[in-house]
Parts: structure tokens; sequence; C-alpha cells
């Protein structure tokens, strides 16, 4: 143990956490190991003029404990951008932590795990993107926030699961067709949803994000039959089959604010799992059904890899973006920004 953490300490560091809400979230897990960890990272939060921003799908410790912000990316790079830390610690995958290196040059931006992918960044490269745009001259091309800084530099506009309608809906007014890219389940969902027909209106690309494709609709029933009343809600990357049989359809801010704004008996989040854990600790007195996906890359930052990372970074752990695409990449973020209002 750190020799400047006594037992008192910990003491109020398991309260903290258990008033925060951990122990509906997780259970009783041993809280106290936890909180040795969680006041060691505060403090150095405060000594190194840090924050910690923690993605929705992150474990309940690290959104509980450390967090000074937590949202989706979008919420998360914008919060980060407004905030007055010289470090930002991004506990999430590698294209958040990019994209709020590009809203926040000027900041250090530090990923506790390099290897954080994600499937549906990973599935398009800035290649693709220009071999697309060759096919189809005159196309803006819309790219979902999971992307890398080179496919963010090749596109017109950027959106995330909760603006995309908006945006698209403003894009058709001036363009016949429109490339959507990379997320297929996703860009098939706002296909039905503004009435575009696939390979004419609407090029799509073959990304899938891992956890969202493989949830089974025909479950939806079995689910409604077996709790009455409960509400299904489910994240746009999922597909469209099972969308037709939700009750709300978005991305995990709309699902939080819905569960906040509605008084159902039964909710079914499905989306990867931190959202429920972290739905349960907002919402102590709402009843949340289980049926969700862990996303390994999410996972994969760790209290201890946090702690070691404020401590002393690795070159991995720390976020350098190539300074012309990200010049590039922030037009098409600022687009976003201003379509999205
Ligand atoms: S949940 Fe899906 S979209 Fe999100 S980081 Fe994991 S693989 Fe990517």
């Amino acid at each position: 143990m750190n020799k400047h953490i006594n037992e008192t300490d910990i003491q109020r560091e398991i309260e903290r956490l258990v008033a925060k809400g951990y122990e509906s979230a997780w259970g009783s897990p041993d809280l106290r190991q936890i909180a040795k960890h969680t006041l060691e990272i505060n403090r150095l939060k405060k000594a190194k003029n840090a924050v910690i921003a923690g993605h929705v799908y992150q474990r309940p410790e690290i959104l509980l404990g450390v967090s000074d912000f937590i949202g989706d990316s979008y919420k998360l790079a914008k919060d980060c951008a407004n905030s007055k830390a010289k470090t930002i610690v991004f506990c999430g995958v590698k294209f958040m932590a990019e994209t709020a290196k590009i809203l926040s040059p000027e900041k250090t931006v530090l990923l506790p795990a390099p290897n954080a992918g994600c499937t549906l960044s990973d599935s398009i490269g800035a290649s693709d993107i220009k071999k697309l745009k060759d096919k189809y001259p005159g196309a803006p091309v819309v790219t979902y926030i999971n992307t890398s800084v080179a496919v963010k530099a090749e596109s017109d506009c950027i959106v995330t699961s909760a603006n995309a309608p908006k945006i698209l809906k403003k894009l058709y007014k001036k363009h016949k067709r429109i490339i959507f890219l990379p997320d297929r389940l996703m860009g098939t969902n706002l296909a039905k949803k503004l009435n575009k027909k696939i390979g004419k209106e609407i090029i799509l690309w073959d990304g899938t994000c891992t956890v969202h494709e493989h949830f089974d609709p025909s479950t939806i029933s079995h689910y409604k039959r077996a709790y009455p009343g409960l509400k299904a809600l489910a994240h746009t990357e999922c597909s469209s089959d099972l969308i037709s049989k939700v009750d709300f359809a978005g991305g995990t801010s709309g699902m939080l604010e819905y569960v906040k704004r509605t008084n159902a008996p039964y909710y079914l989040l499905i989306t990867e799992c931190g959202l429920g854990e972290l739905a349960r600790s907002e919402f102590p007195n709402k009843k949340f059904i289980p049926m969700c996906r862990l996303c390994k890359f999410m996972k994969f930052t760790t209290l201890k890899n946090v702690k070691t990372c404020l401590q002393n970074p690795t070159k991995n752990q720390t976020i350098n973006v190539n300074e012309k695409l990200a010049k590039k990449a922030l037009k098409a973020l600022n687009k976003m920004f201003e379509l999205a209002g």
C-alpha cells in the first residue's frame, strides 16, 4: 500500500464509492482493494493536473471511482476540450482518445490501454474512402465518429448515433446520394428511417460493431412476455430486424434519457453491459433486465493501467495525431457541430 494512505482514508473512500451507487452497480466486490487504487489515482490526478474521461462502457470502478466526465464519445470529447486540465486520461478506445486530441491539440491525451481498438474503426482505411469518392463523385462522405483520424480526415462530416438522422436529413436537401461509413447496420437503420434506397441513395460500407451485430431479435418477444410492461431499448448499431422490435433506438445517452423520463416496470438495455451497470447506479429504484454483451476492447482499461499511465505514461499510451490529418478531421467534426446545432 502507498505509505501516504492510511486505514481512515480507505474507509472514507469505501463510503464515497458506496454513496455513488457502486454496490447497486456491481454487488459487493472487494471494495477495499478498489478503494486503495481509486484513492491513489484521484491523488495522482490532482498532482498532475489531469482529468479522467470515462466512456459509459467502462468498468464501474473506473466510472464511479475515478472519472471526472462520463458519457459517450461525443460528450467526452467536448468535456475534455472544455476542461482546463493539462492532461486527459481517456478511458475508452483509441478512436475516442484521438478525437479528444483533435479537439484539444494543446493537451496531453493518454490512453491507458493502447491496444483498445474497435471493429468498426478498424473496418475501414483512408484509401477505401478515396476509392468510394472516385466511384461516386459529388456524394458527400458522412462518417460515424467511431473511426480513425485518417478516415475522419477524408470525410465531409462526422456524425454520432444520436445526431446522424438529423444531419443526414439536412444533407439530403442538397444531395441525392450520400456515402455513409463504416457501420452497415446503422446505415441500414438510417436508410429505413429516412426512406432511402441502399446502393442508390445511400452507399454503405461493410463495417459492424462486434458487440451489437450479434444480438438476436427473436429474443425480444420472450423478454416482453416474461416481464409485462418491459421497455426494450437498443443501440442503433444493432440490426434493423432487432430495431423494428424495440420501444426506443438510439445512442447510449438517448437510452439513459429514455430511462430517466419514463416509468416502466422493467427496462432491457440492448447494448454493451457497462451501460446497464451505470444505469443501475444512476437509477437504483428502476429494474434492469440483463441482456448485454461485453466489448473486450472497452474492458482493456483497468484501475491498474490508469494508475501506471498517470505515473509514467509509455510512448504507446500517449496519443499523437498527424497535424495535417488532424486539421482535416477537425473540419469534418466542426461540420457536425454546425449541422447538429
Ligand atoms: S462496443 Fe463496438 S463500437 Fe464500441 S468500441 Fe466496442 S467494438 Fe467498437
